[in-house]
């Protein structure tokens, strides 16, 4: 067991590689694999595993719905959410880009036959009543069953206001549907908004939660929602082949990250607002407005390819989509880190 710290050496050594591509890059501190090493297991398909139900009965706690389920991904948990609330041949109303209709591979359609119909968003990146109201099909044999709502927080690093959950849910529950939240970032939201993760989804009736991204857990994610729900949810997570044995191992690493990494976000929120700001000092750059821990950043056309040259040359991995890049900024990136990033852009932009 005392070999955790020998065999770390090496996991340390690669901060040589800033790696902003993602907050999924993150990975288990030695702490946080010693809580793996030292966890309690038992079958959990047997109801046996005491970490797993620990990691539940705290998750449930802490996002405050009635009992939740550890599943393998966000999009598990988003998958296993949806279908949990719609059968075949009903329908989620959700916004064109979040992460449910652009990048699940639309598997609540592919697998479990439940209609998408992708709306737009506001400024604000939730959904407005309006659309809710207007959407809503008819009770028509032409049309699907509309059931679920379904919103993101953050959306691309921003925090969408409270308020505008709050209007949206109420909006939807006022034509009898359901609300889910994906809330992959959520507890980054919750600390830019400085309330508690339970205030932060109060207007929704289920949420996920990626354990994966900020909150450093190598595996997982939490579906939060009321105790039906939830057990609906574990028969499908059967059904999809997401249940697993010992998971009390990665369920460790799990509530490590709850209980010990949601108030440090604000460190990484700090480092994205301080490189935010030194890119946006140069002229030639187009930046993003302050968002939690996500950086975007808009080149010149003809300079894109070339600055990322120069990224790579300092060590420094990014997400290099034309014409934006981003930067994502986690719990293994530091303050020198972030130097680098900015000084490779001055130097190379010529300030
Ligand atoms: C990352 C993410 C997910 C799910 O991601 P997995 O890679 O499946 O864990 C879902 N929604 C949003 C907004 C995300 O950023």
């Amino acid at each position: 067991m005392y070999e955790t710290e020998t065999t770390n050496v090496p996991v340390s050594a690669a901060n040589a590689i800033a790696d902003l591509r993602s907050d999924t890059v993150t990975r288990p501190s030695p702490e946080m694999r010693r809580a793996m090493a030292d966890a309690e297991v038992g079958d959990d398909v047997y109801g046996d595993d005491p970490t797993v139900n620990r990691l539940e009965a705290v998750a449930a706690e802490r996002l405050g719905k009635e009992a939740a389920l550890f599943v393998s991904s966000g999009t598990q948990g988003n998958l296993l959410g949806v279908l949990s609330w719609c059968a075949r041949g009903e329908e989620v109303l959700l916004g064109r880009p979040f992460h449910v209709f652009q990048y699940e591979a639309h598997g609540a359609s592919v697998l479990g036959g439940v209609a998408m119909d992708p709306l737009p968003v506001t400024d604000e990146m939730a959904l407005a009543p309006e659309t809710i109201a207007t959407a809503v099909k008819p009770d028509d044999a032409h049309k699907p069953v509309t059931r679920l709502v379904s919103m993101e927080n953050t959306v691309s690093g921003r925090v969408v206001p409270i308020p505008a959950l709050r209007a949206a849910a109420e909006a939807a529950r006022a034509r009898g549907l359901s609300v889910h939240l994906d809330g992959a970032r959520v507890a980054n939201a919750a600390v830019a908004l400085g309330v508690s993760l339970s205030d932060a989804v109060e207007m929704v009736d289920s949420v996920s939660l990626c354990l994966s991204k900020g909150l450093g857990a190598p595996v997982g994610s939490i579906l939060a929602g009321p105790r039906d729900l939830i057990t609906r949810a574990r028969r499908l997570r059967k059904l999809v082949g997401g249940a697993m044995r010992q998971a009390g191992v990665l369920a460790a690493a799990g509530l490590f990250a709850l209980e010990r990494n949601v108030e440090r976000l604000a460190e990484d929120h700090a480092r994205a607002e301080a490189l935010r700001q030194r890119l946006a000092a140069i002229d030639a750059l187009r930046v993003s407005e302050p968002g939690t821990n996500m950086v975007f950043v808009t080149p010149p056309a003809d300079a894109h390819a070339d600055l990322l040259a120069a990224l790579a040359a300092a060590g420094v991995k990014v997400n290099a989509s034309k014409p934006t890049l981003r930067f994502v900024v986690h719990l293994d990136v530091d303050d020198a880190q972030i130097e680098r990033v900015a000084t490779t852009f001055e130097r190379f932009m010529g300030r």
